[in-house]
């Protein structure tokens, strides 16, 4: 039989001696009833043995009475039983006529102790009471002859026997019923379904290990108990039982809940005959699948990286927000904010830096809007906001409050991250429902922001619309240009300044007009020492700058190929002016922030130049200050590598960005490329002029400076001590074939 609480909840303890408690009870008394029948013998034979009766009363008299008390176990009843029998022998020995009264003793004892005594001593008292009862005949005590005596033994064989076979018969019938109970508790035990067995009292007669578990039940003493009274049990438990058995049908499949968990319970009539006797439960717990179904909810209306409403649930409110706005007039304001340059710091600092900068600004996003505003992460570097009752104003000045806060630098990893964003803004028109098409606004005048410079605001007019389209064919047709190796190259040839420093080179001429002013300003500025390759490109709709296209490259994923069409143009030319001339001619090649954050471009740069065979050190790359200082650590290291490949490296538009003197210093760079706003404000800026000079000298780098569009420009960054200059005044950025024409002539001072 197994333990009463692994397998059943309330199980009843075993019987210790194998043997119904009420004969365990009653047992004591029989003991007591024959000191009681000693009595009365003695009150018929006056004549008898006064003092072993006394005796006798009073031994049978105590036991009992100990039996009353408790003393039950098995040893307390074979004392009591062979007592008895012992008492019955020295008084039928003791003789007299009361002998025969005292053998009722014997059969008393035959007829009973057999079913109080567990198997064993049982049959071992089947043997013993006939026998005592012959042992009385050497004495001659037996009450009659022989053969009488050897009848009586016989009749309390068989009266013992009879009974003891009784109680075998009756020990059987409880095992196997007990049997029959294990086997379905074993079964019910293995059952993961909770399950319980009512009866007409509500009271649970059988519950099952998986329902004990999950009332969080350790004992087992719930069995005869009400709902009420079991801890745990919901009380709507009651309620349906009692449905159940009032109206006999089932009642399935309800969901409750309890701490914290989700149950489907059903409820069954379970019959003898028409009549219910009882309820069945089962009780499932559901919680997990429960959890799964919100998790799988969560899935498909969140964006599992931020916990933001993702693009399906934000048009859901954002056409829930149209809808109530048509009815009350209340306007409906939506912000698109894209996070700018996000791929460069997803590609530098690695995705899980990329994935921290989204959740970051996904927290932002979100102390920035009103508690009844929707963020939403609609893919990549994609947010939105839906704000309704916000005016054109207020919505505006909520996008600049997002811009304003993404330029707080923040920490990513071990880096300090500045990721500003364009913030587009559009306020559904009066009837609007559509929230395709309003979100297709804030998208374009995002797309008007990011143009703009970045960082910024922009409102949604009707006017932009026609552009969104525009742009995707913009930039489908520059995809096929890089993909058709249309991006020509144009060189601006970059000059010495040293000659023009130490005075040798006539002042401000200035600049022939016409297509060869190159030529002339040359003259002044003594040698051309090589180019700056810019990117051009004629679309469809004619020539783009390079400022529209490039970003445009960069966003559509194809800078790195782009870039690196260019440099091959160029490097090929240089292999050949250099040729030609036999001087150590070099050219600048401008990297995108994406392609310095890529691992594999350095390898890419470096085959190319193998390829076609130019020596890295004519040439130059130039990266833009500020995409430098956006990751100082991971361009430091980028840098070294492509040093590594001997090129030379130069920090373009150098003062617009906001380079750290301890980053500067660190930095591998050749060369200071002073951003041409500098010269433009020249002769006020030919302090910090001078200045960039010095500290381009401290960190062992040249300056370059660039945009140098007259003379009196040219003597100025001469004078500052610029070692290299370019710009409009001293050549524009020519064609390949025009530059060797420019070499053919000298391409040098004629003074
Ligand atoms: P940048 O690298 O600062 O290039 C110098 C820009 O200044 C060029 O504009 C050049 O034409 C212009 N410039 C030269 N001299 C003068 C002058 O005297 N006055 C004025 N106002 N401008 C002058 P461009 O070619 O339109 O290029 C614009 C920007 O596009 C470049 O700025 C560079 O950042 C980017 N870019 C151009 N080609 C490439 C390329 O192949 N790859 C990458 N990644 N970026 C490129
Ligand atoms: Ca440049
Ligand atoms: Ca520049």
């Amino acid at each position: 039989m197994a333990e009463p609480d692994t397998v059943l909840v309330g199980r009843e303890p075993p019987a210790g001696l194998d043997v119904p408690m009420t004969l365990r009870k009653a047992e004591p008394w029989l003991v007591i009833g024959l000191a009681v029948h000693g009595l009365a013998v003695d009150l018929v034979d006056s004549t008898s043995t006064m003092e072993y009766l006394v005796v006798s009363v009073s031994l049978l008299g105590v036991l009992g009475v100990a039996g009353l008390l408790g003393w039950r176990s098995r040893v307390a009843v074979v004392v009591r039983c062979g007592t008895a029998i012992v008492l019955g022998y020295v008084l039928m020995l003791a003789g007299g006529p009361s002998g025969g009264y005292i053998l009722l003793w014997y059969f008393v004892l035959a007829a009973v102790y057999p079913l109080v005594l567990p198997s064993v001593e049982g049959w071992v008292l089947v043997a013993v009471i006939p026998v005592a009862y012959l042992a009385l005949l050497p004495f001659g005590a037996a009450d009659g002859p022989v053969a009488i005596a050897l009848v009586r033994a016989g009749s309390l064989v068989f009266v013992a026997s009879f009974v003891h076979t009784g109680a075998a018969a009756f020990r059987r019938a409880v095992a196997q019923r007990d049997g029959a109970f294990d086997l379905l508790d074993t079964y019910s035990h293995g059952s993961p379904v909770g399950m319980a067995l009512w009866d007409r009292d509500l009271r649970v007669r059988r519950m099952n290990q998986a329902l004990a578990s999950l009332l969080g039940l350790q004992t087992g003493d719930q069995l005869g108990r009400r709902p009420h009274e079991i801890p745990g049990m919901p009380p709507v438990v009651a309620d349906h039982l009692r449905s159940v058995l009032a109206t006999g049908t089932p009642e399935r499949d309800v969901e409750i809940l309890g701490g914290g968990r989700t149950f489907v319970t059903s409820w069954y009539p379970v019959r003898s005959g028409r009549e219910v006797v009882a309820v069945g439960s089962v009780v499932v717990d559901v919680s997990a699948e429960r959890e799964a179904t919100r998790a799988l909810t969560q899935a498909a209306t969140h964006d599992p990286l931020t916990r933001l409403p993702n693009r399906a649930l934000l048009s859901e409110r954002l056409a829930d927000a149209l809808g109530k706005a048509d009815r009350s007039g209340q306007s409906v304001a939506v912000l698109l904010c894209d996070v700018d340059r996000f791929k460069v710091v997803n590609d530098s600092l690695g995705h899980d830096a990329g994935d921290e900068l989204l959740r970051a600004t996904a927290s932002r996003l979100s102390a920035v809007v009103g508690p009844d505003d929707t963020v939403a992460r609609l893919g990549g570097d994609e947010f939105a906001i839906v704000a309704a009752g916000l005016g054109p104003a207020a919505a505006r000045s909520l996008g600049e409050r997002i811009c304003a806060e993404s330029r707080r630098p923040l920490r990513v990893g071990a880096d300090w991250v500045t990721s500003t964003m364009s913030v587009g803004v559009t306020v559904a028109a009066d009837g609007e429902t559509d929230p395709v098409g309003v979100l297709r606004d804030a998208d374009a005048a995002m797309y008007r922001a990011k143009e703009s410079g970045r960082d910024q605001v922009a409102m949604f007019d009707v006017g932009l619309r026609p552009a969104t389209n525009e742009r995707l064919e913009f930039r489908a047709s520059l995809r096929r240009a890089v993909e058709a190796d249309q991006i020509r190259v144009v060189y601006q040839p970059v000059y010495r300044l040293d000659r023009l420093r130490s005075g040798s080179a006539r002042a401000g001429r200035g600049r022939r007009g016409g297509s060869n002013g190159a030529t002339a300003s040359a003259a002044e500025a003594s040698e051309i020492v090589g180019f700056e390759a810019l990117a051009r490109w004629t679309g469809p709709e004619g020539e783009v700058s390079p400022a529209v296209f490039i970003p445009t490259a960069e966003d559509a994923g194809f800078i790195a190929a782009l870039g690196e069409q260019v440099l091959r143009h160029a490097c090929s030319a240089l292999v050949g002016w250099r040729r030609a001339t036999g001087r150590p001619l070099t050219v600048a090649v401008n990297l995108s922030a994406r392609q310095l954050a890529d691992p594999r471009s350095v390898a890419r740069i470096g085959a190319i130049l193998a390829d076609v065979g130019v020596p890295a050190s004519a040439v130059h790359l130039e990266i833009t200050e500020s995409i430098l200082m956006a990751d100082v650590e991971g361009s430091i290291r980028r840098l070294r590598e492509l040093r590594a490949l001997g090129v030379s490296l130069a920090v373009d538009d150098f003062g617009t960005g906001y380079s750290s003197l301890a980053y500067l210093r660190d930095l591998p760079v050749d060369m200071l490329k002073i951003d041409r706003s500098f010269v433009s404000r020249l002769p006020e800026d030919s302090a910090v002029i001078g200045f960039v000079v010095d500290l381009a000298r401290a960190i062992g780098a040249k300056t370059v400076v660039e945009g140098v569009e007259t003379a009196e420009q040219l003597r100025g960054v001469a004078r500052a001590g610029c070692d290299i200059a370019q710009g409009y005044y001293l050549s524009r950025p020519l064609g390949a074939a025009e530059i060797s024409s420019l070499l053919a002539t000298g391409g040098r001072a004629r003074s």
